[in-house]
This record gives structure tokens, C-alpha cells and sequence, in this order.
């Protein structure tokens, strides 16, 4: 059943020498947001950029957007044309919004349609187990905030399985779920011939690769071909449909349809054709390019229009309410990365807040430490019972993912090489 592990220890590629942002707490083994759903892969990582002063570009990403670098005014009047192309005088859907129904999509599905007269259509991925109030955030967003959404839940049986492989080979839970919840976006739009899509902030906002000069998603074949050669087969949108190249739960696709598998219902999980967006003419925009986007205030917005609730108890591993908060396996997601890459929850978290000025630079260095890899205990028993794996067995794979480089034993404690500090 474990055949499938990865025969040498992982590296993920990670920096020789780890250091901190000076102006927020986020190390240089942040992967960028553009591989989050392939990372973890043993190959062809990458990581977030510091410049020459020690200031990572989600730093310089954020400050750009306060700082007059940026007309707001301009890039407001560039979304009305972009939106006076596409408006239906019918009612019809005229853009799609992909999303949980967490703060950014109800952000953005409501100002596309309150503001600016849009018709979104929503769609949802599920989450692998819905928290109750992940749920009731959910329907709030339909019913409070007023949407058409489809909702899809893939195979219960094989996001298992594929959850429990991405587990126990890449150590990354969430795979299966980031892949398919990347990709069905995409095929509704496909299905319903909607030309637009609208996702929330721009990748660059956490640390990917994106300028805050690129208003979308832009699929080259240049793109294609350097994503072929860092080994990611695992892209969204790739057209070679071959199966002993494509991973899913760091297994090939192959595989799965060996071991009886059916193709079909591989098929949420698996890359569309780029030639399809293209013949269809989908375009993939941020809105957080067009709009100033401040997490904070996209959380009041939901709170006031569609009956958004935060937790009324802070999430483990991070010292915040509102996001992340509608699957009971977020936590190990989060947890995970702390053991593979070396910060956890409360570093994202204490890292975006700081480049918003809601929070100093002193004071995510001390929630850091406070917060950050604190197991998700709540969760726990049902997360192992929902990848059939023992607890044992679960700390033993844990502990084959962490780097030398980023841990060590004191007496029979792990304990982190490098800890972020003032
Ligand atoms: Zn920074």
C-alpha cells in the first residue's frame, strides 16, 4: 500500500541559508504562491524573492499599492471598460467567480455585482470536510448575499485515496483539493462559455511571481514549456494528456487506472486544455489588480452584505479568526508546510497584516512565536481517520519531511534551526 513513497529523502530545493524579511517575518523558503499546488514536489522549487536591502517582493508588492506607485483611480475606470465589454443587458451570467465563500470570494462576487452591475455566476469546490461554520459561511454567501453557485463535491472514496497518497508522499494534504479546486474554475467557464473569470488578489500580493503591473493570468507557450522543464506536470493547464507524466498525490495517473481507477473520476483533478480557453476566449483576471485589495476590509464588506462570521475562537497554529476556515484539514496544511519549509500559520498570517499596517513588525515576531506550529489538535482524530492512517504512522512521515537544514533533535524534541527575531 506505501509502494508509492518517494524513494529518496525530500529537499524541495530549499535555500542554503535561511533568512527573514526585515520588513515582515516571512522566510526565503516561502514557495511562491504560483507553485502551491505543486510544491512539495522533490523537484524544481521555487522560492519568494528578496532584494538587495533583505525585503521580499510581497513586501514591495504591498507598499506599492499604498505608496502612489499605483493610480487606483486608472485601474478602476481599465475594470469599467473590461466590465462594459462583458455586461449582459439579459441577465445572463457574464463572469464567474470561483470561491468557498470565505471573505475574498464574497468580496469579490458582491462588488462585481452591487457595484458594478455584473451577473456572477459562483462555483465551489468542497472542502474535504466542511466545519460548521465553514458551511454556514457558505450559504450566507448564496442566500444573504444573493448568488447562483454550483457547488461540486468530488468522489468521496478517491479524494481520499488521493488526499491520503499526497499525505504520505508529499507530505500535502491539500493537494488534491488545490488541484481540483484550480481546475474546475476553469472547466465551468469552459461549460458555460463565460469569457471572464475574476479570482481575488493577484498572486504577487503573497510572494508569487506575478508584477503588480499584470492584471491576469497569462498561459504562454513559453509559460507552458518552462513548467514542462521544472518537471511540474501538475499545472492546471497543460496539453499533453499523458498519463505516466501527470502526478496526482505524487503518484502518476497512470498508476491510479492500473489499479482500477477510473479515468472519470480522475478526471475533476486532471489539467484542461489550454487550447480550450483559447478557442473560448477565457480570459483570468485579478480584481485585486483593479482594486485596491486589503484582506481586512474584504472581511467587514462580507461581514456587512452576506452574514459573513469569523470564528468566535482563533485558529490553531495562528492567532486570527477569519480566514482559512471551512475545512476541518486547512490545519494540517498549514502544519505541514511548518515541518517542510520551517513557518507555519501565524508567519502568513503576521506577514500579511504587517504589509497591510494593521499590525509592527515587532508584534508578528512575538505572535510568530507564540502561535506559529501549534498542532491542529481539534481535528485531529477525524483527519487521520479520513486518510486511514495511524497516528504513528503519521508522525513517522512527518519526521521523513523534515529538512536537516531547517531542523534539529534537542534531547527528543524537534526544534528549529532558524526562528524569525527583531
Ligand atoms: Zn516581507
Amino acid at each position: 500500500m506505501l509502494s508509492n513513497q518517494l524513494s529518496s529523502p525530500p529537499h524541495y530545493g530549499l535555500p542554503r541559508q535561511v533568512t527573514f524579511c526585515k520588513k515582515c517575518v516571512i522566510p526565503n523558503t516561502r514557495p511562491t504562491a504560483s507553485n502551491e499546488y505543486t510544491h512539495h514536489h522533490a523537484r524544481g522549487h521555487d522560492y519568494i524573492s528578496f532584494d538587495a536591502d533583505g525585503v521580499c517582493s510581497a513586501c514591495r508588492f504591498c507598499e506599492a499599492k499604498f505608496d502612489g506607485t499605483i493610480d487606483w483611480l486608472k485601474r478602476e475606470n481599465e475594470l469599467i471598460s473590461l466590465l462594459d465589454r462583458h455586461r449582459s443587458r439579459d441577465g445572463l451570467y457574464d463572469c464567474l467567480v470561483p470561491g468557498s465563500g470565505g471573505k475574498d470570494s464574497i468580496y469579490a462576487s458582491h462588488i462585481l455585482k452591487e457595484k458594478y452591475g455584473m451577473h456572477p455566476l459562483t462555483v465551489t469546490w468542497a472542502p474535504h470536510l466542511y466545519t460548521d461554520i465553514g458551511w454556514k459561511n457558505f450559504q450566507n454567501w448564496i442566500h444573504i448575499g444573493g448568488f447562483d453557485n454550483y457547488l461540486f463535491t468530488p468522489n468521496g472514496e478517491v479524494h481520499r485515496l488521493l488526499t491520503r497518497n499526497a499525505f504520505l508522499n508529499l507530505l500535502h494534504p491539500f493537494q488534491p483539493f488545490i488541484l481540483g479546486q484550480k481546475t474546475f474554475a476553469i472547466k465551468m467557464a469552459a461549460r458555460f462559455g463565460i469569457p471572464l473569470v475574476f479570482y481575488g488578489p493577484s498572486p504577487g500580493e503573497n510572494g508569487g511571481n506575478t508584477p503588480i503591473t499584470q492584471n491576469k493570468y497569462i498561459f504562454t507557450d513559453a509559460q507552458q514549456a518552462s513548467y514542462k522543464s521544472a518537471g511540474f506536470r501538475l499545472d492546471y493547464i497543460d496539453d499533453t494528456a499523458n498519463y505516466d507524466q501527470i502526478y496526482l498525490g505524487g503518484k502518476k495517473v497512470a498508476d491510479y487506472l492500473k489499479e482500477g481507477v477510473l479515468e472519470g473520476s480522475l478526471s475533476p483533478y486532471l489539467p484542461l486544455d489550454p487550447r480550450i480557453t483559447r478557442e473560448k476566449n477565457i480570459e483570468f483576471h485579478f480584481l485585486g489588480y483593479y482594486l485596491k485589495w486589503v484582506p481586512q476590509e474584504c472581511y467587514y464588506y462580507s461581514a456587512e452584505h452576506a452574514g459573513f462570521e469569523a470564528n468566535p475562537m482563533r485558529s490553531e497554529g495562528t492567532y486570527s479568526k477569519y480566514s482559512s476556515l471551512d475545512d476541518k484539514i486547512d490545519g494540517f496544511f498549514y502544519y505541514t508546510t511548518y515541518i517542510k519549509f520551517g513557518y507555519g500559520r501565524a508567519t502568513q498570517d503576521a506577514a500579511q497584516e504587517i504589509r497591510h499596517r494593521h499590525i509592527t513588525r515587532e508584534e508578528g515576531v512575538a505572535l510568530v512565536n507564540r502561535f506559529d506550529g501549534e498542532f491542529p489538535q481539534k481535528y485531529f482524530k477525524e483527519f487521520l481517520e479520513y486518510i486511514d492512517v495511524s497516528e504513528e504512522k503519521f508522525w513517522q512521515t512527518v519526521d521523513e519531511f523534515r529538512d536537516d537544514s531547517l531542523w534539529k533533535k534537542e534531547r527528543d524534541s524537534w526544534v528549529l534551526r532558524h526562528k524569525v527575531a527583531l
